[in-house]
Parts: structure tokens; sequence; C-alpha cells
């Protein structure tokens, strides 16, 4: 450790945690390996920048509410290939789809992969730099009709505004008149200005039925789903069931092949 006091207290006051922490490391590379007064400086500033790089996406992905997350490494591809083809989903993962401000529909019975997907998504989202919120459609409904306007308005401001929203389990349950209108006014506002992706355990035909007023129920699908790119699955095997409850020691089925739940 050398007497550097000045320099990382100057540092400190410059906010460059990543430089100071380097700092010692690279002062011996640089030593060891006669490098150039540049290329120093250069590797300091990357070290510097990757460190704000991280710490930009440690908050991106906390502002996301992911609560578990999921990521595509932790993914078997292989496993529902037919039911949520890989190739489409390494695609969807690039997030060209986000900055088209294009919507996704991933539709399909229950444990197949549909949560962890789109976690997975947003995730990518996040490290492209994308401003994501992960909400149960459940739980944004019940955000944005809590008892505190200020909350509902702070909330409801938000999921207009994030570059990507994921409503998870969407058409769960039937919607009163308050929650339909919500709804329609952020699908209204985020309409081919930012990327809205639903999942469901219900084909989006089904979902008319839980508005309580086909107009409204109308207007928000035809806003979220009539151009959306769609992933709608009846065949998925359920990984819940197939892997994790082997691991569990619980009923599991023999076959791979995929099935019709
Ligand atoms: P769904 O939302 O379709 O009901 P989930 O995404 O919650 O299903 O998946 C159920 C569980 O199985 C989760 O713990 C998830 O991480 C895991 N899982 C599902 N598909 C895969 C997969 N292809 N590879 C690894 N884990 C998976
Ligand atoms: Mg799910």
């Amino acid at each position: 450790m050398e007497d550097h006091h000045h320099l990382e207290n100057n540092l400190k006051r410059l906010k460059m945690p990543g430089l100071a922490r380097a700092l010692d490391l690279r002062l011996r590379e640089a030593r060891e390996n006669d490098l150039g007064y540049l290329e120093f400086l250069s590797l300091l500033i990357d070290d510097e920048m990757d460190s704000r790089e991280n710490s930009m996406l440690a908050k991106r992905l906390k502002a996301a509410g992911f609560g578990v997350q999921k990521t595509f490494e932790q993914f078997d591809f292989r496993f529902n290939d037919e039911a949520l083809p890989a190739k489409t989903l390494r695609d969807l993962a690039t997030c060209s789809f986000v900055e088209q401000h294009r919507n996704l529909v991933l539709g399909g019975p229950p444990g197949i992969g549909k949560t962890h997907g789109v976690k997975a998504i947003g995730h990518q989202a996040c490290r492209a730099g994308y401003q994501v919120l992960f909400r149960s459609t459940q739980r944004l409904l019940s955000d944005l009709c809590a008892d505190s306007i200020e909350r509902a308005q702070r909330e409801l401001a938000r999921a207009i505004k994030v570059d990507l929203l994921i409503l998870d389990d969407f058409a769960f349950r039937s919607l009163n008149q308050k929650e339909a209108e919500l709804l329609y006014v952020l699908a209204d506002a985020r309409l081919g200005t930012a990327s809205t992706v639903l999942t469901s355990n219900r084909p989006p035909e089904d979902w008319y039925a839980i508005f309580p007023d086909p107009v409204v129920g109308g207007a928000i699908l035809d806003r979220m789903v009539s151009a959306a790119i769609k992933i709608i699955t009846t065949k998925g095997r359920s990984y819940r069931k197939e892997v994790m409850g082997k691991a569990k020691g619980g009923e599991t089925v023999a076959s791979t092949a995929p099935r019709v739940q």
C-alpha cells in the first residue's frame, strides 16, 4: 500500500470508487509491465466505468422489483424448445423488441417457464440499460388502486414511463370498472412508445371475459395485444412438476415428450 492519501481523498470527493479500488493493482501492473502513461490512465478509467456500470445495473435490477431474479444463464433452453422455442427466446433476449416499442404476449399452461422467461428477458433489458418494472398483474392493480392517492399516482407514473413493463399472470381474475379504466390509461399511454410484456395461463381469446365493459376491454386488448409478438402454447411441459418435483422426490412424469395439459 503506497502513501497516496491525498489522491484517495480526492477520488472519494470526485466519487470515483472504482478507480480508487483499482489503484494499487494498476500501479503494480504498470511498474511490472512498463505501461505507458496513457495506457495506465486508460486502464484506470475503464475500471471506474466498469464500476459505475455495475452499480447502475444493480440499481436498475433493484428498481425492476423482480423478487427472486431469474436469468437465461439458469434457463435450460432444451427443456421446452417446442413450446418456448430457444431461437425466439434468444431473439427476445437481444431486446430489439424493446427498442421497437413492441409488446410481447406469452401464454401457456402453468410451470412451463413463462415467469422465468420474462424475468430473464427483463434482466437482459436491465443489462442493456433499459428501465424495467416487473409486477404480478394483481400487485400492480392493487398498487394502482391504493388508498393513498399519492402512492397510486406514483405507481401509475412509473408503470407508464418504464421502457419495459412486465405484467405477470394477466387475466387471472375478473376486473372491476376502476381497474379496467386504469389499465386502459396505462395501455393507451404506452402504446407505440414503450414495450409491455404479458404472461398468462389463459389464451388471449379468453381475456375479453375478464372486463366488466366490453368496449373498454376491447380498447385495452387492442392496444396491448393486437400488434404484439405472441408465443401462445398449449403443450409446454411443466418444469415445476417434471424437474423440481423430481428433485423434491415428488410425483414425476416419466415421458419427456411434449404433452397437452
Ligand atoms: P410459469 O410462470 O409458466 O408457471 P415458472 O417460470 O414459474 O412457470 O417456472 C416454474 C419453475 O421452474 C421456476 O422455478 C422456474 O425457474 C423453473 N423453470 C421453468 N422452466 C425452466 C427451464 N427451461 N430451465 C430452468 N428452470 C426452469
Ligand atoms: Mg408464472
